[in-house]
């Protein structure tokens, strides 16, 4: 496959002007990530300040609740800041260093992405500004005090709707004009090559641990593996060494929203078309002229227009599945993991769980099923409250 093609998926549609920022990346990095020194200090930061390897846990209330697959959650929600994005933060923030560069940059929608990248900024003693909707950093007050509390400056973007999608402009925009010293952390496997082989490498030590951990315990690889799809890390990170065993069904769980047959949606794959923005051709939703359609979820981390190049080639080439999951389907399964196991899932990952609980039915007793937890839901707890028409104080 042509450089940072995925079929006719990914490439780099970027102005002149970005070139010499993303050709600069692209040599620093498949330089770098192969150098026994990198890799170590990758390792050491993963294992020592990350948390991992994170566990694989056998569900097995949910398990004997559900009555077919034997379930397996992979506990992305136990590692430091409470998400798999620091697994791709700290990998950059090593690489940034490599190159010489002492700032890092970011954009962020609900902030996750922002404190991830605020705290590798911290730990590695980098200058650190963030960019984000002057809408977003209303309704994520809490995310903002989290990244000026590690140090960062957060910026409000007014342009747009200011919200993500302008968020993302403004930040390649500042990368191109302080290219000399800063790196443009990008938080998914989306944008120009070399961003979603990058994104999704440092992604997959998900699957590389999950691979090890279920030969170990069960002696066999999964039937199925199962994770969400906002711009598709976490679920990359969780397919990759699996898309060469065949045997073993890949499912992506994109937020449907309040349902695929109404724009309130974020399902890219099951409702959008191919198109090009923000560097990349893969699939985006789009409106009957090819302008981005506004997206929606009750999952801030799913609420992304497009979705990784390298899932458009999975889906196109069959070996990936995707599947909407509504607002609704993923609260009762925020609901039922809390209870069944006492685990408090990411309202994102819990599109995953949802999934889990109308599939294992169907499954046979000796299947195994793993589900990528991406993150906790500590965070989500006062959303989820109100969306049952709670209203909580601090
Ligand atoms: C950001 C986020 C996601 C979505 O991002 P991907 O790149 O699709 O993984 C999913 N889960 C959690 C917990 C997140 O913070």
């Amino acid at each position: 496959m042509s450089k940072g093609r995925f079929g006719m998926h990914g490439g780099q549609y970027i102005p002149e002007i970005l070139m010499e920022a993303v050709h600069e990346l692209e040599d620093a990095y498949f330089t770098l990530k192969d150098e026994p020194e990198f890799q170590a200090d990758l390792q050491n930061l993963l294992n020592n300040y990350a948390g991992r390897p994170s566990p694989l846990y056998y569900a097995e209330k949910m398990t004997r609740d559900l009555g077919g697959a034997k379930i397996y959650l992979k506990r992305e929600d136990l590692n430091h800041t409470g998400s798999h994005k620091i697994n791709n933060v700290l990998g950059q923030a090593l690489l940034a260093r490599g190159m010489g560069k002492r700032r890092l940059i970011a954009e962020t929608g609900a902030g996750q992405h922002g404190v991830a990248t605020a705290t590798a900024a911290a730990l590695m003693d980098m200058e650190c500004e963030i960019f984000m909707g002057a809408e977003d950093m209303k309704r994520q007050a809490l995310n903002v005090y989290r990244m000026r509390l590690l140090g960062a400056k957060v910026t409000a973007v007014e342009s747009g709707t200011a919200s993500l999608k302008d968020a993302v402009n403004y930040a390649l925009g500042e990368w191109v004009r302080t290219i000399s010293d800063t790196h443009y952390v990008i938080g998914s496997v989306v944008g120009p090559h070399p961003f979603p082989v990058m994104v999704r490498d440092f992604q997959a030590v998900i699957s590389a641990e999950t691979k090890k951990q279920i030969l170990e315990a069960e002696g066999r690889l999964p039937d199925a593996v199962l994770a969400c799809v906002g711009g598709g890390s976490n679920c990359i990170g969780a397919f990759y060494h699996f898309i060469s065993e065949p045997q073993v069904r890949l499912i992506g769980c994109e937020g449907a929203g309040k349902g695929t047959d109404r724009f309130d949606t974020a399902a890219t794959i099951t409702t959008g078309s191919p198109g090009i923005f923000h560097g990349m051709k893969t699939y985006f939703c789009q409106d009957e002229f090819g302008q981005i359609a506004p997206v929606y979820s009750i999952a801030a981390g799913l609420d992304y227009p497009g979705v990784g190049p390298e899932h458009a080639y999975l889906y196109e080439t069959k070996r990936a599945e995707y599947v909407a999951v509504t607002d609704e389907q993923a609260v009762e399964a925020f609901e039922y993991l809390s209870v069944t196991e006492g685990i408090i899932p990411a309202i994102e990952s819990s599109h995953a769980v949802a999934y889990a609980r109308l599939l294992a039915p169907r499954m046979q007793k000796d299947e195994i099923m793993v589900v990528n937890l991406s993150g906790r839901g500590d965070k989500d707890c006062a959303a989820i409250a109100r969306y049952r028409g709670e209203d909580l104080v601090e």
